[in-house]
């Protein structure tokens, strides 16, 4: 069986949130839309995204390091917010194990969003639906797209190139190859969920300083000693050499 994934690569993820706001676009004139958003320009905007990056600072200072995490739905491959749903409005499609939500049979019962483990369901508060990353199955499955545009509107909106995606279950598909050869992994594991989508993890960088090496060898005013003249000020204007 297919099983359509995102493999996020964590080296390379810079942070810039072009995911998040490709995916707000998209998702809000697709298939899955509008998403809502509550007095966006007012002191405590909220709103409805499919995914957000989280930015955290790990190490000890000074080993520190700033890793950016975006998440949305890992269409887990058994998904405990399935089972939960007394409509069956939540389901988890047999033909390419994207994991959806039918909002004619959501009843906004919210048993979903208790039963992720992972805060990946958004409860829309305008429509009264639970909403969540489709994968873009709308863009995915368009055949009137050209090959190359059939993939989730974060992967080809990422400048960095740090989304791949694809069948894991097909171990010669870039995401397989790139689990397998950068040690790609799962969030939490140990629910059992079993996250299609995968992490490369962040190789942590060291570097050494040389005082030597921050000295400005060119830098003139060390060379010759000079510091800059004094401004040029016209009689009666001395307001503005500051
Ligand atoms: Fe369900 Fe959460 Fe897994 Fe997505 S990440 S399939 S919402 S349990
Ligand atoms: Fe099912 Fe909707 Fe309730 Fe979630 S909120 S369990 S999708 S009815």
């Amino acid at each position: 069986m297919t099983q359509l994934a995102l493999v996020i690569d964590l080296n390379v993820c810079v942070g810039c949130h072009a995911c998040v706001t490709s995916c707000k676009q998209w998702n809000t004139s697709g298939s899955a839309g509008p998403l809502t958003d509550d007095l966006p320009y007012g002191e405590d905007p909220s709103g409805t995204f499919f995914n957000r990056v989280q930015t955290f600072e790990v190490g000890q200072f000074p080993n520190t390091q700033t890793v950016h995490f975006p998440k949305s739905c890992l269409h887990c491959e058994d998904p405990p917010c399935v089972p939960v749903c007394p409509t069956g409005a939540s389901y988890k499609r047999a033909e390419d194990g994207i994991v959806l939500v039918d909002y004619d049979k959501c009843i906004g019962c919210k048993y979903c969003s208790w039963a992720c483990p992972y805060g990946a369901r958004e409860f829309d508060e305008d429509r009264k639906v639970m909403t969540k990353c489709t994968l873009c199955v709308d863009r995915v499955t368009d055949k009137a797209l050209p090959e190359a545009q059939r993939k989730p509107a974060c992967v080809l909106a990422c400048p960095a190139g740090a989304r791949l995606f694809g069948d894991i279950h097909d171990p010669a598909s870039t995401v397989s190859v790139a689990i397998t050869e950068r040690a790609g992994y799962q969030l939490m594991p140990e629910w059992g969920t079993r996250p299609a989508n995968h992490y490369l993890p962040c190789r942590r960088t060291q570097i050494t300083l040389h005082a030597e090496d921050l000295q400005r060898r060119d830098n003139p005013l060390k060379l010759d000693g000079k510091q800059p003249e004094a401004p040029h000020l016209e009689p009666g204007r001395e307001d503005y050499a500051t």
